[in-house]
């Protein structure tokens, strides 16, 4: 939406600053206004982890077990 009349405005480009925001290159639709703006978008928050995540802490756990931790992770796992 353009700030100043509320009209639907096109995001022409983006450049992204990081994985997480970017700037928006916009503008109104309405040519009666022509209004060109930068908008940011950001990530907000996460509502379910990634999967690459959770592998990745679960490998880290089991690098961190002794041998004898890790024999009795693999007999439960086997019972799942
Ligand atoms: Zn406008």
């Amino acid at each position: 939406m353009c700030p100043d009349c509320g009209s639907k405005a096109r995001i022409g480009k983006s450049n992204r600053l990081s994985l997480a925001h970017a700037d928006l290159y916009c503008s109104c639709t309405d040519p009666e206004c022509g209004h060109t703006f930068v908008a940011n978008l950001s990530f907000s928050h996460t509502l379910s982890p990634s999967s690459r995540t959770s592998s990745a802490l679960v490998t880290e756990l089991v690098k961190a077990m002794n041998p004898l931790q890790r024999k009795q992770l693999q007999q439960e796992l086997a019972l799942l």
